[in-house]
């Protein structure tokens, strides 16, 4: 029965040269208990497959910017082929050129159920399935609604829409931008696309029983993981690059997180403290090996820092946050040096002080903590680079850095929070602490 259903997904994929399962032979069967899979895929376009288990295939959708828990957004969901329930434990990347080329993350697991009173196969045919799922990440009541078909349209679209209850979230942000990594393998995208790391843990094919203990584990943890889908602490990326395309249009510029000054750096734990560096604000655009450097209003100064232009376009598609500044004989920043080298031209000996990353390869990354995007900055910027140099931070003792900031006789220093998102505009996430006479005294009372 379920051979025939998946007579489609089968002639659209060459199982030589996918490692997809083909459904035949399964080993997945049918559980008491509907079980549902997200899958984030990066293919031609980024996009969330929602799989729902029913009668031994699971229904499938593209949801294109995955699932959202504010009942304001309706997500389009494409309705694609039935997939063999064996895909529920499928992570890894499709071969280019493939039906789907990309990588496939398992982004959440668990089970699903129609609202009481709704018989799934009569809500399918009528285009109006209400229903909740239990898994980690998604939790509560949705509703998928399938739109009139338009002339020439081929597929059925439904739009996903979460419903009401206690985990609906009023301003979520897309999931598309957010690296959650793998449910079931703790891999990155990255990591996944470069085929490093462990597999994912079955789920469709664990013992009966089994599956059930490792959802209900996670059930009974009191995390907010429902409400929001966490973003797991960064791991080393992958050296590899990934082998999928960009899947977001960068925007030509992004107006500049700034700080908020303040007497003394912030007390505790959670911060990262960086010295602040005399010179000019800048953002570097990387596209497709052409690069520009816009100043914190937006205006375009490529062309007074060629020098920096030219290395920053070897780097791979990425919007990067930093300073350009001039050393001294000393190794310090030097304002007047700045402005002299700028308006002689004599830019060769400027230095590009990085240390943040707003884009990456087509990813956005800015919902992401900063201790994450600085991870993968430092992964981007080749080592003892001259002209681009990643802006290490220190995570204890704002007071002690200071001090030593200003006998070093430097400006003063930013502290960030690890944890908070890249935010444009002036925000408490970020403060700037300065250097004044006498400072080294007063503090550490
Ligand atoms: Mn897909």
């Amino acid at each position: 029965m379920a051979t025939r259903k998946l007579a489609r997904y089968q002639e659209m994929r060459d199982f030589g040269k996918t490692a997809e399962p083909s459904g035949r032979g399964a080993k997945a069967t049918a559980s008491p208990r509907l079980r549902f899979v997200i899958q984030k895929h990066a293919a031609t376009r980024l996009h969330y497959d929602l799989r729902l288990e029913y009668e031994g295939v699971f229904k499938s959708w593209a949801v294109t910017r995955g699932p959202s828990y504010n009942p304001h957004d309706k997500r389009l969901a494409v309705e694609v082929e039935d997939h063999p329930l064996d895909y529920g434990d499928f992570e890894g990347s499709i071969p280019k050129g493939q039906y789907g080329g990309g990588t496939v993350l398992l982004w959440d697991r668990g089970y699903w159920a129609p609202e009481p009173g709704v018989d799934i196969e009569k809500a399918m045919k009528k285009g109006d399935l209400k229903f909740v799922m239990e898994g980690e990440r998604m939790r509560g009541s949705w509703v998928l609604a399938r739109m009139k078909r338009r002339p020439g349209e081929k597929r059925d679209n439904w739009l996903m829409i979460k419903h009401k209850d206690e985990f609906t979230v009023e301003q979520q942000e897309e999931l598309g931008p957010r690296d959650d990594p793998s449910i079931a393998s703790g891999r990155t995208m990255a990591q996944i696309a470069a085929g490093g790391g462990k597999g994912p843990t079955p789920f469709m094919t664990a013992k009966a029983g089994k599956a059930d203990a490792v959802w209900q584990s996670h059930r009974n943890d009191n995390s907010t993981a429902a409400a929001a889908p966490k973003v797991a602490k960064a791991k080393p990326a992958a050296k590899t690059k990934p082998k999928t395309k960009p899947a977001e249009a960068m925007p030509r510029f992004i107006a500049p997180q700034l700080c908020k000054l303040v007497d003394r750096p912030p007390q505790g734990g959670g911060w990262a403290h960086e010295i602040k560096f005399d010179g000019y604000r800048m953002q570097l655009r990387v596209e497709g090996g052409a690069a520009r450097l816009s100043t914190r209003k937006g205006l375009d100064w490529s062309d007074k820092f060629a020098e920096i232009v030219d290395d920053g376009a070897a780097l791979d598609d990425a919007i990067i946050d930093g300073e350009v500044v001039a050393l001294d004989h000393n190794g310090s920043p030097d304002f007047a040096a700045l402005q002299a080298a700028i308006s002689s031209g004599d830019t060769d000996d400027l230095v590009f002080f990085v240390f943040d990353l707003l884009f990456e390869r087509g990813e956005d990354l800015r919902a992401l903590p900063l201790s994450e995007r600085k991870t993968r900055l430092k992964a981007l910027i080749p080592a003892r680079h001259a002209r681009l140099r990643y802006v290490d931070h220190f995570v204890t003792g704002g007071d002690a850095v200071l001090q030593s900031a200003c006998r070093m006789e430097l400006e003063g220093i930013v502290s960030k929070k690890l944890d908070a998102p890249y935010h444009s505009g002036r925000s408490e996430s970020w403060t700037k602490a300065k250097c004044r006479a006498g400072h080294e005294v007063v503090i550490g009372g």
